[in-house]
């Protein structure tokens, strides 16, 4: 995708703070941290969102899921830390390239459901 940001940063068009690469899949630090660790798990390959994988993409999925306990227990998360995949209009996604936002540190995180 030629104007895709996050497809950008995986050609090394746009820099990023990159903490993991492979053939595969790519993270790196958000621009705009939430929490002293936010980092981004995105595949190299352009996905929209969450709902438009397929069948093809479900050991890419799983990898990046494996992918995202062990980054952030390596980036300082050894107490937990939230995973968030914001999809579409309606969850919010505002880059259109499918992407885990990990998120995390020493505190515990404000509450993100709220009922009622
Ligand atoms: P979302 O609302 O889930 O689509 O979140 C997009 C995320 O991408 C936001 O947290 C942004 O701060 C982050 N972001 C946007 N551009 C960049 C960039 N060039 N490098 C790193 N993170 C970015
Ligand atoms: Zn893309």
């Amino acid at each position: 995708m030629d104007n895709c940001i996050f497809c950008k940063i995986a050609r090394r068009e746009i820099p990023s703070n990159k903490i993991y690469e492979d053939e595969e899949i790519l993270a790196f630090n958000d621009i705009n941290p939430a929490a002293p660790v936010h980092f981004l798990l995105i595949p190299k390959l352009h996905i929209e969102s969450l709902a438009d994988v397929q069948d093809s993409h479900q050991n890419l999925l799983g990898k990046m899921l494996l992918l995202a306990q062990k980054l952030a227990k390596e980036q300082g998360c050894e107490e937990g830390f939230r995973t968030i995949i914001n999809t579409g209009r309606v969850g919010g996604q505002e880059v259109f390239h499918l992407h885990f936002h990990i998120i995390g540190g020493r505190e515990r995180l404000s509450g993100m459901i709220h009922h009622g």
